[in-house]
């Protein structure tokens, strides 16, 4: 049965891979469970057995992702792109070719993803660094090529999803200002409610009821990867959709603190209208 949605329900993060996952299915589940909006985020480029050696290979995983969305728009839900390079991308490449070399191709996918924002094809960027311990010198690449992603986004007028090491981050928010990006145009995919950005929590967070009574700006996301050789590796499709009418149906969220988190916050972060149809 459809639940068919009385408020906006917005997942932050989601993928939806019809090469190596579900696809529209999986769409469809989130649909079914009372989902409205969701931030459709591309996956790596070996997603698409893509190797990039300049930027521009990056174009076939941009245009994978949009053709994704478009799909999904006609199920009825509404899709908002986030394009990237994941930030995963500099081990892969660093083995191929010499950091440098990889550093460029990175700064050079960011670009290209810019383009899409210019042309309004895609509401923010996604970047970051590791979320895995790496050698000092893949750590100051990333971080050039986080700041690359800020300026890029202090240029556009777009927000910038990171991916990256857990905890806080907040050495994020003075790269921002010196990029001139206000943090509340960043946000932590993954987050923990003590990042100064602003956090993206997985649906099933313990805290959210807490943050939720206190006002806290913050989103939710599945990260569902629709990738059917990692089954159950997060969580799935229906978990926001799901996660937000529990917490409503206890009491444990208001649906003024449910509103902010699917549309207010939403909204103002990325610069997108959330309606219901
Ligand atoms: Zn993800």
């Amino acid at each position: 049965m459809t639940i068919s949605p009385t408020v906006p329900i917005t997942d932050d993060h989601i993928h939806i891979d019809p090469a190596n996952g579900r696809g529209l299915e999986a769409a469809k589940d989130f649909r079914r469970a009372g989902g409205t909006h969701l931030f459709l985020v591309s996956k790596p480029s070996w997603s698409f057995g893509v190797t990039p050696k300049m930027g521009e290979d990056f174009i076939p995983v941009f245009e994978g992702t949009l053709s994704i969305a478009r799909e999904i728009r006609e199920l009825g839900i509404v899709v908002f792109p986030v394009l990237g390079v994941h930030p995963a991308e500099i081990t892969r490449l660093a083995g191929l070719m010499d950091l440098a070399l990889a550093e460029r191709v990175m700064i050079e996918g960011l670009d290209a993803a810019a383009g899409y924002v210019a042309r309004g094809d895609a509401v923010a960027l996604k970047s970051g660094r590791p979320h895995y311990e790496v050698p000092a010198e893949v750590l100051e690449a990333s971080n050039r090529i986080l700041r690359h992603s800020l300026n890029l986004a202090q240029e556009h007028s777009c927000a910038v999803q990171l991916h990256a090491e857990g905890g806080p981050c907040a050495d994020v928010v003075e790269m921002a200002r010196e990029a001139g990006l206000s943090r509340e145009q960043v946000v932590k995919h993954f987050a923990t409610p003590d990042t100064p950005l602003v956090p993206s929590l997985i649906a099933r967070h313990e805290a959210i009821p807490a943050l939720g009574k206190a006002g806290r700006p913050f989103m939710m996301e599945s990260d569902y990867m629709d990738e059917n050789s990692r089954p159950g590796s997060v969580i799935g499709p229906r978990s926001v959709p799901r996660f937000t009418r529990r917490l409503l149906e206890t009491g444990e969220l208001s649906e003024e603190a449910a509103y902010r988190i699917h549309v207010e916050v939403p909204s103002r972060t990325y610069g997108v209208e959330i309606l219901l149809a």
